[in-house]
């Protein structure tokens, strides 16, 4: 995975070239004004350096789900005032993504001006990486740049159809991205853990058994480890438990067994009666101890702990889904505890911690940690493929040779 083309690769000066530049700019909105920059933000440098090498830069990227149909409501126009706020230059916006009316605004535009182009998915073509929309595309740029891992697990026409169009290269945001996700667990330095939680098993079995094969230990928690909880035959009371797939749980457990992979499952748990926060009924206790009315919501203080002196042993983290309930206290407090561990022992030069999942995010906002750990991926639908060790056609596309 780790050899692919960067802006490095491309001459100093571009001037007079015209970038195709994927970016990820579906910016979460609420009363026609971005609530959240992050994504902006991310792209910014890709843009500003391209267009201050002198290439005209033309953005290319969808917003919502028009499906294949013109919506005023999702044009690019909606993100222009973001985009021009986060960059500090004006942005010209361009209201069709190929033919004549591209053409002319190529024209307009100088040296290190920046375009963007429609909404992408306002034309079919794009999801079905229809090979004649991307020619069109294709015709107004002299190279192509990728710097939306977060849109890579679709082989559309402006996330993979150009890049075979066009020299194609990865922008800086993707290259982080590739590199980060290598370090993990492309080509991690062992011991690798990996922790995976969240609700359920099912939304998760590829990832489970991709990383019990790769990763030293694996981490179980959440609703999940409910199910392994109950393979191994503990009585899990109502917590969310998915019973059908104890016999799945099994065979993981064996096949991790078989490829030395040790599975950590928690001994002791936070329970609750009832799914809020603060319950009055809230304690903690040993798992073959949780009564009938009783749900697990969060992995045990002692399992945290012994889980923190895995970390300490492992040279590579690669995390997934929150160890419990983390949206209401206390049951926070496991993902918090080793979110802080794994965020001082990166801090101390020992791990090398990469995380990533949608609330996986906002768990490690909660621990106050996302500075701390090496790398936090934002990029939810893509991150959890490129973890159950799928081929991203967006990120195959720009590899060498
Ligand atoms: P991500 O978005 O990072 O991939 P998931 O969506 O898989 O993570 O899981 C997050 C959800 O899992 C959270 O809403 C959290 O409340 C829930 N969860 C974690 N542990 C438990 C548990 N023991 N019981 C019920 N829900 C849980
Ligand atoms: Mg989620």
């Amino acid at each position: 995975m780790s050899d692919f083309k960067t802006l490095d690769d491309l001459p100093d000066d571009l001037s007079g070239q015209r970038a195709l530049v994927r970016v990820d700019l579906n910016l979460p909105m609420a009363d026609g004004l971005a609530t959240d920059l992050t994504r902006a933000r991310a792209v910014a440098p890709t843009i500003l350096e391209l267009a201050d090498r002198g290439a005209k830069v033309l953005l290319l990227a969808h917003f919502g789900r028009p499906k294949g149909q013109r919506n005023s409501t999702m044009s690019m126009s909606m993100v222009q005032g973001a985009i021009e706020d986060v960059l500090g230059r004006e942005v010209m916006f361009i209201p069709e993504v190929a033919g004549p009316v591209v053409e002319q605004a190529v024209d307009i535009l100088g040296n290190g001006d920046i375009g963007m182009l429609e909404n992408t998915r306002f034309w079919p073509g794009e999801e079905a990486n229809d090979a004649d929309f991307a020619k069109a595309i294709a015709a107004n740029g002299d190279f192509y740049v990728n710097d939306a891992f977060s849109a890579a697990h679709r082989a559309h026409a402006s996330t993979e159809g150009l890049s075979h169009l066009l020299p194609a290269y990865a922008g800086r945001s993707m290259q982080k991205e590739l590199e980060a996700l290598d370090a993990a667990l492309g080509n991690p330095e062992p011991p690798v853990a990996a922790v995976v939680g969240g609700a359920k098993v099912s939304s998760k079995l590829a990832v489970l058994e991709n990383l019990s094969a790769k990763v030293q230990h694996l981490i179980i928690g959440g609703g999940m480890a409910n199910t392994f909880l109950a393979a191994k035959g503990v009585d899990v009371g109502k917590s969310l438990c998915e019973h059908d797939l104890v016999d799945t749980a099994t065979a993981i457990m064996a096949a991790a067994d078989r490829s030395g992979c040790t599975i950590h499952l928690p001994y002791d748990v936070a329970v609750a009666k009832e799914f809020a926060a603060n319950p009055e009924s809230f304690r903690i206790c040993n798992v073959h101890e949780v009564s009938a009315d009783e749900m697990i919501l969060d992995v045990g203080p002692q399992a945290v702990e012994a889980l923190g002196d895995v970390l300490k042993t492992c040279r590579t983290l690669v995390w997934n889904g929150p160890l419990g309930a983390f949206e209401m206290e206390p049951f926070d407090a496991a993902t918090v505890t080793l979110a802080r561990t794994a965020a001082a022992l990166t801090q101390e030069g020992s791990l090398i911690s990469v995380a990533g999942g949608g609330d996986t995010v906002a768990a490690m906002a909660h621990a106050g940690v996302t500075e701390q750990v090496t790398y936090i991926s934002t990029a939810g639908g893509a991150f959890l493929e490129w973890m159950e060790g799928k081929e991203l056609p967006g990120v195959s596309a720009l590899q060498r040779g």
